[in-house]
Order: C-alpha cells, then structure tokens, then sequence
C-alpha cells in the first residue's frame, strides 16, 4: 500500500469478487486511478444479472422498490399463479427474514429518504456512462422515450402516481401523454388494444451481454485479471490481509470488493453488513421483428419491459422472490409472452428464442450497499435491485473514488453497506 496526501493507505492491488456490471465497473474505475485489478466470478463475467436483461439505462424512472403499494398489489398477486410476482421457497429463512425487513421499509417516509438517495445518484447516471464510453468500453448507448402503454386509461393511475412522487422528490423527468393512435404512430407495433400511453422522454438503453463483454474486454485490455470459474466461498481478514477461501490456497489481497450480486449476502456474514440482499428473480426472451421496435416500451400491468435490440426486441419482466440458483421456472416466459401479445402487432411470436432467468440483488430497504465493511479492506458495491445498470457504472466509479482517496461522496453515504 501508499501513503495519500490524506494518510489513508490506498491499496496498490484490488481483488473484486463478482464480474457482473458493478464488479466489473468498479475494476475498471479502480484502473483508472492507477490500482491493479483481479477480478474473480464463480463462471464467467455476466453470468449473473447484468446478461439479458432489459437493459434501460433510465434514470427518471429509477426509484427504490419498497412503497406502500407493493404491499397491496404484492399479498394480493403472490396468491395467483399468472401473476408477475411470486415467491419461489416461501419456507427459505433468508426469504422471511428479508420480506420482514422489506415489509418493514414499506412506508411512504422510508421511501422519500431513499428517493432522496436515487436522484443524487440519477443526476450522474448520464456522465458515468458517457466516461466509460470516452475510456474506451465500446458500447451502443441508443436515446429513446420510454413508453408505458395501457389499455385503459385508469389503469395508468398507479404509474402516474409512481411518476408524480418521483417527481415531486425533485426528480428531472420530462412526461406526456399520448392517445392510443398517437402512440401507435410513435411504435407501430402497439395493438389496437392500448388506448393511453405515458412518455418519459429522454432515456437510454443498451444491449446489456453486448456491453458487459466490452467492459470485461476493456478491463483485460487495460491489464486487468479476471480469473473466471473461481467460485469464493467466504472472504476472511487474516494477519493483515484479505482471505478469499474457495478451491485451492485462496486468494490473498490488501483490499477486496464483494460485487457478488444476489450471492451478496452469502459473502458478508460476519463483516457487520446488516441489510439483507437476496435473488427478485427475472425472465426474458427475444423475438424477431421486420421492423425494429423505434422505442423501449413499458407495459406496466403485465409489468414487462420490451427493448429494441436490432432486428430483434427483448421482453423482459417478473419478479419472483427467490434463491438465485434454484431451478428456473420456463412457465413464467409463457405468462409473461401472454401478458404481453394483445398489447403488441406484426410480431412473429414463433421466431421467440434466447430464453434467459437472472436473479436482481434487492436489497431489503431498497438502496444499493456501498461502500466498506466492519472488517479493514473489505468493501462491499451491490444490492441495486432493479437498476444494477442504470446505477452500476456510477457506483463502481464512486466506491473506486474511496478506495482510493479515503474520502466517502456524499451520493455514497445512505448506501453504507454497515447502516
Ligand atoms: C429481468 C430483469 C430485467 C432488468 N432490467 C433492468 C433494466 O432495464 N435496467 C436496469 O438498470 N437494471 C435492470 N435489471 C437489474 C440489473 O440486471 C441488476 O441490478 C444488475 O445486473 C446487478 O449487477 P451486479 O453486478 O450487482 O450483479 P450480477 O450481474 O448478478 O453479478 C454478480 C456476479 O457475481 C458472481 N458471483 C456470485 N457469487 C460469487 C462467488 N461466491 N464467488 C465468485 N463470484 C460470484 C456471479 O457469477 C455474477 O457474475 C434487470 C434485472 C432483471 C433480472
């Protein structure tokens, strides 16, 4: 380690476990501060939610998820097996003890604090992208409007809801309403089916499998080690250094980063983290279409998100509360493909492929943990739930910032990982 001019030692190597967007986004801002990276995944880099996910990349609508009203949509949409949220192992002790603490975050002031949080964070959103896309990560960033379709108008209270507490937490987002032909006009393959629709202008998507191997690519370039099919069973402070058991000697480090995603919290036992992170776990498929989507659409009954992605567009949606490595469920693309057809035309739905599940690490408050642990040298960047890429190139840049300088920004301190 050297001395700062703070007297804070900054580490010369960083060892990050988890190579999804914020592991790997933190290695990468770690190098530009000049500190050798190695960077371990139990598979391979985005082997776990970062992949084929919905990819927007939307910060006016990135807000926590624990609200008064998933209270009452959630009791009541468990209950149906088509719904969009369920609970996988409802007897799992994690998965009881992390619905209590997030029944417990559930209330209206809890969630205004924790906006509070999101926008500092979403006014950076853009220029973190924009800096990794000037280092060098080659990566299709497309603008477009978000379009949240409805098929009747009063279904779109809870969405404008969501948007005017947003908003009124001092959230940019530029909003309009469209009739159903006019939203036909901007995406022609909304069915006649959607008689109102809600704009959030603005926003930006990406392909995420695409960037997530051009951000492990530019790492290696940049002189970084990532060590692939190194799964870490536990990380230990021993004789001064950092310990990551797992097969063989382990790895030994000044500083680590546990980025592990949903896996998260099976690392942190011991190390004074108290929040829980556990698997929301998601499904999404991709179909082909003759004429490329113009516009990421959301469709917020069936609570699917569906982004153009060239000459195919990916669907992305369900929440199902859950071990991240328990069995996939291939009925949920089913329910969620059914959810969305009436709403969308001049689709080729036998052209469907690419099915894929990934695990959210949601934390049980709703707010990303970053930031360091109880024990020396051990930090911790995850629990960004449903907004790992909205938010992680920011996060790795900002806890890079720390280990290197000492000094915590102000965006980071409600994310401390030991609140
Ligand atoms: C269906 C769906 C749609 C989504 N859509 C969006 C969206 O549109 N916009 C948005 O902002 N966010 C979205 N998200 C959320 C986003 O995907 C996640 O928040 C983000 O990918 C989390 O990144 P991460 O790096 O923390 O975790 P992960 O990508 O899960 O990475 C964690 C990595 O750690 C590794 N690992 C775990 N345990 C260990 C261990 N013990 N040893 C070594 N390695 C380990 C895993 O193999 C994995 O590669 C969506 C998620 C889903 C499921």
């Amino acid at each position: 380690m050297s001395d700062s001019s703070l007297g804070y030692r900054v580490p010369a190597r960083v060892t990050v476990i988890g190579a999804g967007i914020v592991g790997l986004s933190c290695a990468w801002s770690l190098q530009e501060h000049g500190i050798e990276v190695c960077v371990v995944d139990r598979a391979r880099p985005g082997s776990g939610a970062s992949w084929q996910n919905a990819g927007y990349v939307s910060p006016a609508i990135c807000a926590p998820l624990p609200e008064p009203s998933i209270l009452r949509y959630g009791v009541r949409a468990v209950l149906s097996p088509r719904s969009p949220v369920s609970l996988v192992h409802a007897t799992d002790p994690r998965l009881v003890r992390f619905l209590a603490a997030m029944v417990h975050s559930c209330r209206t002031s809890t969630w205004r604090r924790s906006m509070a949080a999101y926008r500092a964070l979403n006014e950076r959103v853009v220029d973190s992208y924009r800096h990794q896309l000037d280092g060098g990560v080659s990566m299709e960033l497309t603008e477009g409007n978000v379009i949240a379709c409805f098929a009747d108008p009063r279904e779109s209270s809870g969405f404008l809801h969501e948007m005017e507490e947003i908003v009124g937490a001092g959230q940019a987002a530029e909003l309009s309403l469209l009739t159903g032909d006019e939203a036909r006009e901007a995406e022609p393959h909304l069915s006649e089916r959607v008689s109102m629709a809600v704009v959030v202008r603005g926003q930006q998507y990406l392909t995420p499998s695409a960037y997530v191997a051009a951000l492990a690519k530019s790492v290696r370039e940049r002189g970084g080690k990532i060590l692939e099919n190194t799964p870490v069973t536990a990380v230990e402070r021993r004789r001064g250094v950092l310990v990551a058991r797992g097969q063989g000697d382990g790895l030994e480090a000044e500083a680590m980063v546990v980025a592990a995603g949903a896996w998260a919290s099976n690392l942190l036992a011991g190390h004074g983290v108290r929040v829980p992170v556990y698997g929301g776990r998601g499904y999404s498929f991709t179909v082909a279409v003759e004429s490329p989507f113009r516009s990421p659409l959301y469709l917020p009954v069936a609570r699917v998100a569906v982004t153009p992605q060239g000459g195919r567009a990916r669907f992305a949606g369900i929440m199902e509360f859950g071990p991240p490595d328990a069995p996939s469920r291939p009925a949920r693309i089913v329910h969620m493909l059914e959810a969305a057809q009436p709403m969308l035309r001049d689709i080729d739905w036998s052209t469907k492929a690419d099915d894929w599940m990934g695990a959210r690490p949601l934390s049980a408050d709703g707010l990303p943990l970053v930031g360091t642990t109880k024990t020396p040298g051990l930090f911790v960047a995850g629990g960004h739930g449903m907004w790992g890429m909205t938010l992680g190139p920011l996060s790795g840049a900002l806890l890079a910032t720390q280990i290197a300088t000492g000094v915590v920004a102000p965006e980071l301190a409600p994310l401390d990982p030991c609140r």
